[in-house]
């Protein structure tokens, strides 16, 4: 069994007080071969949680640069960030993706046009098809923008979002085209989707994306596929994961992915 967890946050984002220490501790317990470390980096968001969401890169590069080289025996650490993109700040995200020595960088919309989607200030004048709509079309508008990232992070959760009435559901017949133009644009550019385990803790009775999301990205000739858990807390890391190896290997996915250095190696995950 290759166990990999490819999106674990620690206290260097806003919204964890883990302690990197922790997390390495409980992913050797649960004997991960790798774990991809990706803080929040979100700019521009226009809100309170501005300057808490923006990456000490000064001191996250050289800690996690310390923490891989003392555990390369242990286990593989990756250096890794999830990148809040907004379709302005592609040429930015290239930037600071280059200059950093990153394996891996997830690109999530959590904010559109400064807006965090979480905030009533973006549905006010929204349906619940209207959100869902802006949001996927971002999401479009947002790969297209920059080249440097991994993968497309936790692709559908918009559906976690919307205020009174509107969270948990999305009628996916409304935005088939939009979806398909958005992986088709991932898979030319050999980028890769993130199944995101957090959707059950979310209690949304699913993984972010949904199955048939997954399935499809595989059907269009996508390949390259991560798992997370988006812990905050090294208690979820892994979480849920074997039914995601069940789900992949009932679509026949063989193949997990790992990154260095942002170069894709596929793992054999059973
Ligand atoms: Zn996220
Ligand atoms: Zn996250």
């Amino acid at each position: 069994m290759y166990l990999s967890d490819y999106h674990i946050h620690s206290n260097f984002s806003g919204d964890s007080v883990e302690d990197l220490e922790n997390i390495i501790k409980r992913a050797k317990e649960l004997e991960l071969k790798e774990i991809a470390i990706t803080d929040h980096m979100d700019l521009d968001t226009g809100s309170i949680y501005d300057s808490n969401f923006i990456l000490d890169l000064n001191k996250y590069i050289p800690k996690l640069l310390e923490l891989k080289e003392r555990e390369r025996k242990n286990i593989d650490i990756k250096i890794g960030m999830e990148f809040g993109i907004q379709s302005h700040l592609g040429m930015e995200a290239e930037k600071i993706i280059k200059n950093h020595p990153f394996d891996f960088v997830i690109s999530s919309i959590h904010s559109i046009n400064k807006i965090l989607i979480d905030q009533k200030e973006y549905w006010r004048d929204k349906t619940k098809e209207e959100g869902q709509e802006k949001y996927f079309l971002e999401v479009l508008k947002c790969i297209k923008s920059y080249d440097t990232f991994s993968i497309q992070g936790h692709l559908d959760f918009i559906s976690r979002y919307g205020g009174e009435g509107k969270k948990g559901f999305i009628d996916y017949t409304k935005y088939d085209d939009i979806i398909d133009e958005i992986l088709k644009e991932l898979i030319d550019k050999g980028k890769g989707i993130e199944i995101n385990t957090s959707g059950i803790r979310y209690l949304e009775n699913r993984f972010y994306p949904c199955n048939s999301l997954v399935k499809r990205y595989f059907d269009l000739g996508g390949e390259i596929i991560t798992i997370g858990s988006d812990s905050h807390k090294s208690i979820d890391i892994c979480k849920n994961f074997s039914e995601v190896y069940d789900f992949l290997e009932s679509i026949n996915v063989k193949y997990i992915s790992s990154f260095e250095k942002m170069k894709i190696e596929f793992k054999k995950f059973r």
